[in-house]
């Protein structure tokens, strides 16, 4: 509704969307979407499904786009080992900036990471990030 009042006309609604950890399901903020009457929101959502990128398409994908299914390897310093799906996740990110990991080039430009490598390093109280089983593609509802 709030962004609706602010002149928003599409909503993108992704996976684990509320990011609470394990309190919602993977799709909950989806589905109450299917509870609202038809025309009762100018609004509209849009759904996406899990998406990660793939190093076999080449790009980002979804569970509705890509065909392969298994899970990308990336080593301790961020480097590509095998596989093929990558989960982006905000938790992950958030995690591996915390502990001053480096990020797989996949999940954002480099210019963002500096940004973002900067704000994290800048922080007198390191922040501890614990990934859920949505963050780490492990539970798939
Ligand atoms: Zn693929």
């Amino acid at each position: 509704m709030f962004r609706q009042n602010y002149g928003c006309s599409h909503l993108i609604v992704g996976r684990d969307h509320a990011g609470v950890g394990d309190y919602y399901g993977p799709f909950d903020a989806q589905n109450i979407f299917n509870e609202i009457p038809t025309g009762a929101l100018v609004l509209r959502p849009l759904c996406m499904d899990w998406t990660f990128y793939c190093y076999e398409c080449g790009t980002m994908a979804s569970m509705k786009t890509c065909p392969h299914d298994s899970k990308a390897v990336i080593d301790e310093n961020g480097a590509y080992k095998g596989g093929a799906r990558l989960l982006l996740s905000g938790t992950m990110l958030r995690k591996l900036m915390s502990e001053g990991k480096p990020v797989p080039s996949e999940f954002s430009k480099p210019e963002v990471i500096a940004i973002l490598k900067e704000y994290y390093d800048s922080l007198e109280e390191k922040v501890e990030v614990k990934l859920n089983k949505f963050a780490t593609g492990e539970a798939k509802e």
